[in-house]
C-alpha cells in the first residue's frame, strides 16, 4: 500500500482545480523532464497536448489550458507570481511561442496546439491527457492521468508508487485507532512520527506553518478583494462585503492584525456562522480567480479546512498556538490520505462527495482532536461529516469552479464543525457506522454514480439552471 505524506494532501498551488489545473500542470512538467532525458530537446519541432474526458469537457472553465501553457513556459505552481498569469497568457496568445528548457524556441498556439477531445474518455481514468513532441517524421508521446488532488500517474502506473516504511503504517482508519491506542498517542503525534520518513521534526513544523501561512493569506486576500470573478458567469465576490459588514472599516494592517480584531469582538451565534462562511467564501473566491491556495485535498474544496481552522483560531477562548495549528493540519492530512487510499479524492471519479465530503471529514477530525476529543471521537467526527455528504454530485455550472463550488465550501465547513461538536459529546463505541465503513460506502457510491455527475458539467445544476447572462 502506498505511503502518503500529509504534505501530499495539503499542497500549495494555484486555483481553480487540483485535478484540472494543478494535475495537468504537474503532468506537463513531468513530461518535459522525461522528454529531456529521452531525446535532444533541440531536435523538437512541435509540441501538442491532447485532453480527454473530464479534462476536455470542463478544461476551459477549470483553466486546464492555462495550466498547460504555464508549465510549457517553465513556471511552477508553487512559485509562480499569480498576479502575472493574465499577462503571461496574453503574451503567449500574441507571440505564440514557448522556449523549451534547452533554450529551443517553438511555435505554440494555445488555441490549436491544445486539443480538447470532449467525446473521448481514456479507459483508465476520466482525466487523461497525452503530450506529444514532433521530431522529424516521428512523434514522441506520453499519456498521463490527473487522478485528483494534484496527483499524476503515467500510463501503466498504478497508485502505490511511494512505498517507504512508516513507523505506524495506516491503510484504514482502524489502523490509526490501533496504533494510537496501543502507543497512547494522539493522531497528530502518530502522524508526526510517520512524517519523519520524509523530513525532520523541525522541517515538518516549518513546512506545515508555511502551509498555514498560505491558507491564512488566501482567506485574508479573499476578504479584502471586491469585484466579479472571472469566467463570464458574473459571480460577485461576497467575502469582502461580509467581512466589512461583520467587522466594519479596516483598522488593521495585515492578516494577523485582522485576526486580532476578530478575536477582540463579542460575536452572536449567527455572526460566528457568517464568519465561517466568510472564511470559506474568501478562499474559494481566490481559488476561482487563479489565486494561490492550498489544495486541501483539492482546489474546489480548498476553503473548508482553512475556514474550520480559522474558526478554531478566532473563536476559541484560549489563544491557539502554532503547535496546535500544526497538529490540526497533521490530523486533517492523515484523514485525507485514508480517503485517497480507500476510495478517491477525485470528483471525476466520485463526484463532490470526494472533494467537499473529504475536506469536511478531514476538518471534522482535526477540530475534534483540537477540542480535546479522543482518537475514537476524532474518527467518529470524520465519519459523521462524510456520512452526510454521501452521494453529493459534481455539476459545476459552465465548467467553472464557482457554482455550486464556492458556497459548497461554506456548507462543508459548517458540517465539519457540527460533526466535531457532536462527536465530542458522543460515545464513539456506541456509533453504528465506522469511518472504515463510510469510506467503503463512499467509494461504492462513486462507482455507481453516473458520469454526468462526475465533473463533466453534463448533469445537475450545470444543465438545469438558466444562466441569466448573455453568451460570451
Ligand atoms: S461541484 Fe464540488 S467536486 Fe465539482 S468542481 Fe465544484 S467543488 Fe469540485
Amino acid at each position: 500500500m502506498e505511503s502518503i505524506s500529509v504534505f501530499d494532501m495539503l499542497k500549495i498551488g494555484v486555483g481553480p482545480s487540483s485535478s484540472h489545473t494543478l494535475g495537468p500542470w504537474r503532468a506537463v512538467q513531468r513530461w518535459l523532464r522525461e522528454l529531456a532525458e529521452a531525446v535532444d530537446l533541440r531536435a523538437v519541432e512541435r509540441v501538442e497536448i491532447a485532453l480527454y474526458g473530464s479534462l476536455a469537457l470542463t478544461g476551459h472553465g477549470h483553466a486546464t489550458d492555462v495550466a498547460v501553457c504555464l508549465a510549457l513556459l517553465g513556471y511552477d505552481p508553487e512559485t509562480i507570481p499569480v498576479e502575472q498569469i493574465p499577462t503571461l497568457m496574453d503574451t503567449l496568445r500574441t507571440e505564440q511561442q514557448i522556449v523549451l528548457p534547452s533554450g529551443t524556441a517553438l511555435a505554440f498556439n494555445p488555441a490549436t496546439d491544445i486539443v480538447f477531445h470532449k467525446d473521448i474518455r481514456l479507459p483508465f481514468h476520466a482525466n487523461g491527457m497525452t503530450c506529444r513532441a514532433q521530431i522529424g517524421e516521428t512523434w514522441q508521446e506520453s499519456t498521463y492521468f490527473s487522478v485528483g488532488g494534484g496527483f499524476v500517474l503515467k500510463e501503466g502506473e498504478t497508485l502505490g508508487g511511494d512505498q517507504r516504511t512508516l513507523r505506524y503504517a495506516c491503510h484504514v482508519p482502524a489502523d490509526v485507532a490501533a496504533h494510537c491506542t496501543r502507543e497512547g498517542l494522539r493522531i497528530a503525534e502518530m502522524v508526526g512520527a510517520n512524517e519523519q520518513a520524509w523530513r525532520s521534526p523541525e522541517q515538518i513544523r516549518t513546512d506545515m506553518l508555511g502551509v498555514w501561512e498560505v491558507m491564512k493569506q488566501s482567506i485574508y486576500r479573499g476578504c479584502h478583494r471586491d469585484g466579479m470573478l472571472p469566467g463570464g458567469l458574473n459571480v460577485k465576490r461576497r467575502a469582502h462585503g461580509l467581512n466589512l459588514k461583520l467587522l466594519g472599516e479596516p483598522a488593521y494592517d495585515d492578516a494577523d492584525g485582522w485576526i486580532t480584531a476578530i478575536r477582540a469582538r463579542r460575536h452572536r451565534f449567527s455572526d460566528v456562522l457568517k464568519w465561517v462562511s466568510c472564511f470559506a467564501l474568501a478562499v474559494n473566491e481566490e481559488n476561482a480567480s487563479l489565486g494561490r491556495v492550498v489544495t486541501a485535498p483539492t482546489n474546489g474544496a480548498s476553503g473548508v479546512i482553512p475556514a474550520v481552522l480559522m474558526y478554531y483560531i478566532c473563536f476559541s477562548e484560549t489563544r491557539v498556538t502554532d503547535n496546535a495549528i500544526v497538529d490540526f493540519l497533521m490530523v486533517a492530512g492523515e484523514i485525507g490520505s485514508l480517503f485517497k487510499k480507500g476510495a478517491t479524492i477525485s470528483a471525476a471519479m466520485g463526484g463532490c462527495q470526494a472533494e467537499i465530503g473529504v475536506s469536511s471529514s478531514m476538518a471534522a477530525a482535526a477540530l475534534t482532536e483540537a477540542l480535546g476529543g479522543s482518537v475514537d471521537q476524532a474518527l467518529m467526527a470524520a465519519e459523521i461529516a462524510m456520512e452526510h455528504h454521501l452521494g453529493l454530485t459534481c455539476d459545476p455550472v459552465r465548467g467553472l469552479v464557482q457554482i455550486p463550488c464556492i458556497e459548497r465550501n461554506t456548507m462543508g465547513a459548517i458540517k465539519a464543525i457540527h460533526a466535531a461538536e457532536l462527536a465530542v459529546e458522543s460515545d464513539p463505541h456506541a456509533a453504528k457506522v465506522t469511518l472504515d465503513e463510510v469510506i467503503q460506502t463512499m467509494f461504492k457510491t462513486a462507482l455507481d454514480m453516473k458520469d454526468e455527475y462526475k465533473e463533466t458539467s453534463q448533469g445537475g445544476l450545470a444543465v438545469n439552471i438558466s444562466v441569466r447572462i448573455p453568451e460570451c
